[in-house]
């Protein structure tokens, strides 16, 4: 849709996930100078205003009411208001409503921009130490049991690093779903980031279970889990006779110009056993 300029426009406003100096000049400039701050949650919202003296108007734009809010957005953003939104904490639209209000401007060609700054996703792949080169962001897995194995379904052959929100009331539950699901690996668990508790706890998931029987989790976090090792070629094609028997797998090995006394000894040191029972084998 064609954008108007008389309109006004949306600025996604990411605000600290904990240390309030995270907020950047850009984002406390745009606050101060548009008609209404539209808010996750308007209580921490006005702490984090006070802080920075800015009185500009709020209004709720939360999970219940994103939708019919959306559209009372748009409306105000074509009369020419320009809007913030500020979600509870970090990038709008990564794990929050943010995404519908912005698709919905998109949709009706209003125009959006994007300030960026703090999100707990990259501040914890940074800190966690584990691949970060490939990585899928999973935010919080479904609440219900069938819909989460359907994800554990999709993960467990996951070779990217993988990326979890989580509440601390359901930390050791998808900890044990985990390592249930996907097998012992390492994982990050970053928790508290930026705040005075900040804390990564490196281990493998099955030593995570032991630890967390023991200290009962507490606050914000982010799972940084390894994705499943991913085979070379050359790894590939030595295992490529673990499907066949053994005369397959003697001439895999004559097909590759070894004559056949070198290949009852590569057939007998795959798969570990001596020439000779190869040659019984055989005979
Ligand atoms: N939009 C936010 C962002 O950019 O990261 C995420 C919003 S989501 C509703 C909130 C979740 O983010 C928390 O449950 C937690 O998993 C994670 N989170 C937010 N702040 C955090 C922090 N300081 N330390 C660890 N995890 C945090």
């Amino acid at each position: 849709m064609e954008e108007n300029k008389n309109q006004g426009m949306l600025y996604l406003c990411a605000t600290p996930i904990g240390n309030l100096s995270d907020i950047t000049e850009r984002v406390l400039e745009t606050l101060r100078s548009v008609d209404l701050i539209a808010a996750e949650d308007t209580r921490n919202s006005i702490r984090l205003l006070n802080h920075f003296d800015i009185k500009v108007p709020l209004t709720s734009y939360h999970e219940y009411n994103k939708y019919d809010k959306a559209k009372e957005l748009v409306d105000k953003m074509k009369s020419g208001q320009s809007v913030a939104l500020v979600t509870d904490a970090g990038t709008p639209s990564i794990s929050d409503p943010g995404e519908v209000l912005t698709d919905m401007c998109h949709e009706e060609g209003i125009r959006v921009t994007s300030l960026p700054g703090p999100c707990a996703l990259v501040t914890a792949l940074s800190l966690s130490g584990i691949a970060s080169r490939r990585f899928v962001f999973e935010g919080f897995l479904p609440s219900d049991k069938k819909s989460r194995r359907e994800v554990y379904g999709d993960l467990v052959n996951e070779t990217r690093t993988i990326i979890l929100y989580e509440a601390p009331h359901h930390l050791k539950n998808t900890l044990a779903e985990l390592y249930e699901n996907l097998g012992d690996r390492m994982i990050a668990i970053c928790r508290e980031l930026t705040k005075k508790f900040e804390e990564v706890k490196r281990m493998r998931l099955y030593e995570a279970i032991g630890y967390y029987n023991e200290n009962e989790p507490k606050g914000e976090y982010v799972l940084i889990l390894e994705g499943k090792p991913r085979k070379t070629i050359k790894e590939e094609k030595e295992r490529e006779w673990s499907r066949m028997d053994i005369n397959e797998h003697m001439a895999m090995y004559e097909a590759q110009g070894y004559d056949r006394m070198e290949a009852m000894k590569k057939v007998a040191a795959d798969r570990g056993v001596s020439k000779r029972d190869i040659y019984k084998e055989l005979i």
